[in-house]
């Protein structure tokens, strides 16, 4: 089947298409124990795509149960890692193949444009794949410096039972990010994707089916994070619980780990990313297309989101004219139209917060300049307008909090010595933007930033080569890269005597 190629095409598929809500336990789906679902309702229109499974703790302890006996039997963990990576690649593939009706899910099931999900979600979740498996036989491990006598082996293992719990922003990426490096290393993953967006990894678990990743090895729980999420994470048996999401939950999972087993515990959570443009740039129209890009991509429903604008006083007027000129093509449109560059926010509860924090720009004395209101209300669904606030002060709401949504936040600056201060004046420190023609205070700016990714003259660069991660509450430990594989491995040290 080729590609559709307008609105009405995607729809007539969307129509035909059947959706699965199902859990996915020991290769086969599944009723969740207590037979309860809820409703997954697309922010498109209102309308009821499925019903799910609501996973508790019943269904994460017989799910717990599959993994562990899975991982002790090696049909997937004592695999020579040339053949994991084979099934993986194979795995990658059929993502890519399939990539029409996952797009599809993930945007009737978020309302992101159809046009990245195909380009974005799902080509990113197939590389992080393919990635992943591609590396894993050409990772050494190290022999330590000893006498003569003696051997000291230094030896990675999987660290055997992995949930995975992740957020509704890139539902498949975002867990693709954590399958890739964890099944390329053996280990037998429970994923938990969020209750706003549980489609794709629904569906995936039979495609890693077909590519030969053995049952048990992937299992899928939908449900809410108070019941199946918080039951894996305080599982005695889950030795490891990665996550992407807010600071506020990535906290209580460190609680929980601390109140069970002590299972290791890996964190993306929030960000308010600053975006410093000095007014030596010498390209402003460039920095102004990535700065509307850097809000308005995903509906702002992005960690890196370049949601604070630090501009040199000098530069601001001129940088927001240009910005604004160049939110007029993000403007929200249909999702499924393939020309739409901003679709849906998740749900009517995030349009509520995206709404608040505009409310609360106002009521603190920021200047609306651009945007600020919910649009196409006669779709049913839930839209809001990229919006601009300036005469923002570093310590305002809509300057301090992660809003999640295409808020811009403009404060002004002078010299690099403020920029700075204020750059890292946040609870956060995930992604920080570098505008300026003078490699001196680009390289002493990207040194001096608290932040796990710095993009100099651009935004939101890099690729599955380069680690992806915070710092101070915007998390610990990295995605993608070889770094990732930390997260999912053990080091022994194995010491052998000679004598
Ligand atoms: P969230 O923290 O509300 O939920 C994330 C996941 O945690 C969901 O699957 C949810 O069901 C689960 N959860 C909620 N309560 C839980 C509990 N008590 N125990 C166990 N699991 C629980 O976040 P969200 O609203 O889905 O996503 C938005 C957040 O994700 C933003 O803060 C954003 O910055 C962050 N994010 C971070 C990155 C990154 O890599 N740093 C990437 C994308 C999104
Ligand atoms: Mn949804």
């Amino acid at each position: 089947m080729s590609t559709p190629e307008n609105r009405s095409q995607w729809q007539a598929l969307a129509d035909t298409m059947s959706i699965n809500g199902a859990a996915f336990i020991a290769g086969d789906y599944v009723e969740s124990q207590s037979k309860e679902t809820f409703d997954c309702i697309s922010p498109i229109d209102g309308k009821v795509l499925a019903k799910v499974a609501s996973c508790d703790e019943a269904d994460a302890n017989i799910a717990v149960i599959n993994a562990r006996e899975t991982f002790e039997s090696g049909v997937w963990s004592h695999l020579a890692p040339v053949k994991r990576k084979q099934i993986m690649i194979r795995f990658a593939d059929l993502l890519d193949e399939n990539v029409d009706e996952l797009a599809l899910l993930e945007t009737l099931d978020m309302g992101k444009p159809i046009q990245y999900s195909r380009a974005v979600d799902v080509a990113g979740a197939a590389r992080s794949i393919r990635w992943s498996g591609e590396a894993i036989d050409k990772i050494y491990d190290e022999i330590a410096p000893t006498a003569h006598n003696e051997i000291g082996m230094i030896t990675r293992e999987a660290v055997g039972v992995v949930a995975a719990i992740v957020p509704w922003n890139f539902p498949l990426l975002m867990a693709c990010w954590k399958l890739g490096p964890a099944l390329a290393t053996g280990n037998s993953v429970i994923l938990k994707p969020s209750e706003k967006s549980p489609l794709t990894a629904i569906r995936i678990a039979q495609i890693a089916i077909e590519a030969g990743i053995p049952k048990g090895v992937l299992n899928v729980l939908p449900g809410f994070g108070h019941t199946v999420g918080k039951a894996l994470a305080l599982h005695m048996d889950v030795d490891t619980l990665v996550f992407t999401g807010s600071t506020k939950i990535a906290k209580q999972l460190m609680v929980y780990a601390g109140e069970s087993n002590m299972k290791r515990v890996w964190l993306e959570a929030g960000g308010k990313s600053p975006n410093i443009v000095f007014n030596d740039t010498p390209d402003l129209k460039k920095a102004a297309a990535a700065a509307a890009a850097a809000i308005a991509f995903n509906q702002g429903e992005v960690c890196t989101a370049g949601s604070r604008l630090l501009v040199e006083a000098d530069v601001k007027e001129e940088l927001i004219g240009l910005i604004a000129e160049e939110l007029q093509s993000w403007q929200p449109g249909h999702p499924l139209d393939p020309s739409t560059t901003s679709g849906a926010v998740v749900d009517k509860q995030q349009l509520d917060n995206v709404l608040g924090y505009i409310q609360s720009g106002k009521d603190e004395g920021a200047t609306l300049n651009f945007g600020g209101r919910q649009v196409m209300q006669e779709s049913g669904g839930v839209y809001i307008e990229p919006t601009i606030f300036s005469d923002v002060d570093n310590k305002m709401t809509i300057a301090k909090e992660e809003i999640f949504g295409p808020v811009l936040s403009v404060i002004t600056f002078e010299g690099m010595e403020q920029a700075i201060a204020i750059a890292n004046d946040s609870i956060y420190g995930l992604a920080a933007g570098v505008w300026t023609a003078d490699i001196n205070k680009a390289h002493k700016t990207a040194k001096a930033l608290r932040s796990g990714m710095v993009w100099i003259n651009h935004y939101d660069g890099g690729d599955m080569t380069a680690p992806f991660g915070g710092y101070k509450q915007s998390g610990n430990g990295r995605d993608k890269s070889l770094h990732a594989f930390d997260k999912y491995t053990e080091i022994k040290a194995t010491w052998i005597s000679l004598d």
